[in-house]
């Protein structure tokens, strides 16, 4: 037998295989999901007011007797309703809803909610909200009372939502159980789910309202809890080799680099060796500032795995990345005997050999054979590998190498905490001390000319030691977007850009290719490079000194931070124009976004500033980061994210394995 929640939205009076199509398309199938599907906000018209008084205020709720209806079809359906009370009467209009003629009775009493729309001296009410007046307020369904208003989708309004949902009121309690027990809610101050569950969708006071959204919040944020406490208690139960810590071996390193380390990378390396010395596998973040130089706080690291005699791996997203790393690593490691391999698609190899450093991509993932004294993985720029393919890195059940992730735009404590809860985390904020800001200014389009002429002035005067990248956030025009793209913008590019060699990259040209452009660059044989975002991530050239966006409101702040950080890599001065496409007013949103980052040279606040503004799915793509996407709860919420820990380890001490909890809980 199909539980009664698990039941299909047709047993639902009302509700046939039409309408149920369009509730699939809010992701709405059985009566739980129905349930579940909650106000975002609510309307009050619990005020009537009588019709002199709706007359001089333009707008609200009041009740009448229908004393005409008539409707005519000329061109339009338009149905005229004529409503009386004892103060006054009205004309109300409705336009292509001629069954209202047959469905509107004359002389019965209707609460209306409506407006009037002024036109010269015209004044009409056009397609007024109304129900029939019901005597006792607690029946009324959609006026006079505070009422939800749901994510709607074409065909399908808050009304029909309600009026559906409304017919299961009285089973609630029938279709959701609550996962959780009596006594656990008196001590946590909670409603049960069925009551809360009723209250979101019909409340009768503000304080319904906020009670029924603490349990849901409590919910959704005990989700994220029980995984984060699952993790943990697991990671507690492996075992890692330990790594000595070779002080004076890496003192000695560090004293042969060519530049001081920050307090920052001293704290994030003094952590991490820690976390190697111990006998359960590191499980630590490294959330740094694009530039403020993770690269070689890893190679601390790695040093000291090698040093102890274990092999390591580092991952990163991308070929030209991992190639990047490698020959990086190759220099910073001038003069350690230490053998370094590069893993990536087209050269595919791992030795038999130990006590190694192997650099590579996901193709290191399709190995059969990885080195048996791995005890190291680094993944470079998190929120493109997936959290499972660490599984593949465990020798057997117990035994784990030590993880260190490395985050390739700063994500904000308050979200560290949600996000990666079940990590330590190690905080990059300082740049090296050398190093300066990059200059970046808000460009109108208006100004969008003089900052491509500034710029090829700029590289000429510099007699081409200097570079410039021009980003664009599409490769072809859309037909469902004004935004420029490279394809269309490029043969202007080279008009403008005389006398420079300019060239072109995105994600859809061979790899081959992709690398020769990009060595060419990074040769100086080219000057500007046009590229999307595809140079996004780490890629290091010193000698590019200018960045200019095109559309830039089309792009997160934090993206366009990585991008901003693709220059002002080495001491030369260097700039970032943010250029605002067409679409920008005035004054608006976008624009002040632009503005904000172009005073802003902190990625850890430009991000803060996205996530409270767009929503953390805007900032770090929902998909590839699993951050939860909370109806209810907010993601700062880190009082509650603690309250729910505490609860979550409670519960994991009776079962482990709290399956029946989870999938009960209010999602
Ligand atoms: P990210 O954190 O974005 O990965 P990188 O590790 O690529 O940054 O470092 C950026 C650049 O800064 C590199 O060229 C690196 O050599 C340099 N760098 C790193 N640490 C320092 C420091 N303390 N002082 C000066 N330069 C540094
Ligand atoms: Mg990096």
């Amino acid at each position: 037998m199909i539980p009664y929640k698990k039941k299909d939205i047709r047993e639902i009076k009302g509700i046939g295989d039409k309408q149920a199509l369009l509730f699939s398309k809010l992701k709405i199938f059985t009566l739980k999901d129905l349930l579940y599907h909650i106000p975002f906000r609510y309307l009050d018209t619990s005020s009537i007011s009588s019709i002199t008084e709706f007359k001089e205020r333009g707008e609200g709720t009041f009740l009448a007797k229908i004393i005409d209806i008539k409707t005519t079809y000329f061109r339009k359906t338009i149905t005229t309703v004529k409503v009386e009370d004892e103060t006054d009467s009205l004309r109300l209009t409705f336009f292509n809803q001629g069954y209202l003629q047959k469905t509107l009775k004359k002389e019965d009493l209707y609460l209306f909610n409506a407006k009037i729309t002024t036109k010269g001296n015209r004044k009409n009410i056009y397609n007024p909200k109304f129900e029939i007046f019901k005597y006792d307020p607690s029946e009324q369904l959609h006026i006079g009372k505070m009422i939800g208003v749901y994510p709607e989708t074409k065909g399908l309004t808050s009304r029909t939502i309600r009026s559906r949902i409304k017919h299961l009121e009285k089973d609630i309690t029938d279709i959701l159980m609550d996962p959780l027990a009596k006594n656990d809610l008196e001590e946590l101050a909670i409603i049960p789910l069925p009551e809360a569950i009723k209250k979101i969708h019909f409340p009768n006071s503000e304080d319904d309202i906020t009670s029924a959204r603490e349990r849901l919040a409590f919910d959704e944020m005990l989700q994220i809890a029980i995984r984060i406490e699952q993790k943990l208690s697991e990671r507690r139960k492996q075992k890692a080799n330990p790594i000595h810590i070779e002080s004076k071996y890496l003192n000695k390193y560090i004293k042969g680099l060519p530049f001081k380390l920050t307090g920052d990378q001293n704290l994030a390396i003094e952590e991490i060796l820690a976390d190697l010395s111990r006998d359960i596998p590191m499980n630590r973040l490294l959330n740094g500032d694009v530039g403020s130089g993770k690269t070689v706080v890893a190679s601390i690291a790695i040093l000291n795995s090698i040093k102890n005699g274990y092999s390591c791996i580092l991952l990163a997203p991308t070929t030209v990345l991992a190639k990047q790393h490698y020959d990086t690593f190759k220099k910073l490691f001038q003069g350690e005997r230490i053998s370094i391999e590069l893993c990536i698609s087209s050269e595919k190899t791992i030795s038999q050999a130990n006590n190694k450093l192997i650099i590579g991509t996901h193709a290191v993932l399709e190995e059969k054979i990885l080195p048996k004294d791995l005890n190291l993985v680094i993944i470079d720029e998190q929120h493109r590998f997936g959290v499972e393919q660490r599984e593949y890195f465990k020798k057997d059940t117990i035994t784990s190498p030590h993880y260190l992730t490395m985050t390739a735009t700063p994500i904000p404590r308050t979200l560290t905490e949600i996000f990666f809860g079940s990590m330590d985390v190690s905080e990059i904020k300082e740049k090296p001390a050398e190093r300066k800001v990059v200059k970046t200014f808000f460009t109108p389009l208006t100004k969008r000319n003089s900052c491509l002429e500034w710029t090829r002035e700029k590289i000429l005067e510099s007699q081409k030691s200097e570079q410039a990248f021009i980003i664009y956030p599409l490769i072809e025009e859309s037909e469902l977007s004004s935004s420029k793209s490279i394809l269309n913008e490029f043969e202007k590019l080279r008009e403008i850009f005389k006398g420079l060699k300019i060239e072109y990259l995105h994600g859809r040209l061979k790899p081959e290719l992709k690398d020769d452009i990009l060595n060419k660059f990074r040769k100086k044989e080219i000057d500007v490079l046009v590229s999307t975002t595809v140079i996004e991530v780490g890629i290091d050239i010193p000698d590019a000194t200018i960045m200019i966006i095109e559309d830039a409101e089309r792009f997160g702040l934090a993206q366009l931070h990585q991008l901003r950080g693709r220059v002002g890599r080495s001491n030369k001065e260097s700039f970032c124009f943010v250029i605002a496409g067409e679409s920008v007013e005035k004054d608006s949103e976008a624009e002040k976004r632009l503005i904000y980052f172009s005073k802003n040279s902190s990625g850890f606040d430009v991000a803060e500033y996205d996530l409270k503004h767009r929503g953390p799915g805007e900032v770090y793509g929902t998909a590839q980061s699993g951050i939860p996407n909370f109806k209810v709860a907010n993601l700062f919420d880190t009082k509650l994210l603690k309250k729910t820990r505490l609860f979550a380890k409670k519960l994991l001490k009776e079962d482990n394995d709290p399956k029946d909890i989870l999938e009960n809980l209010f999602r």
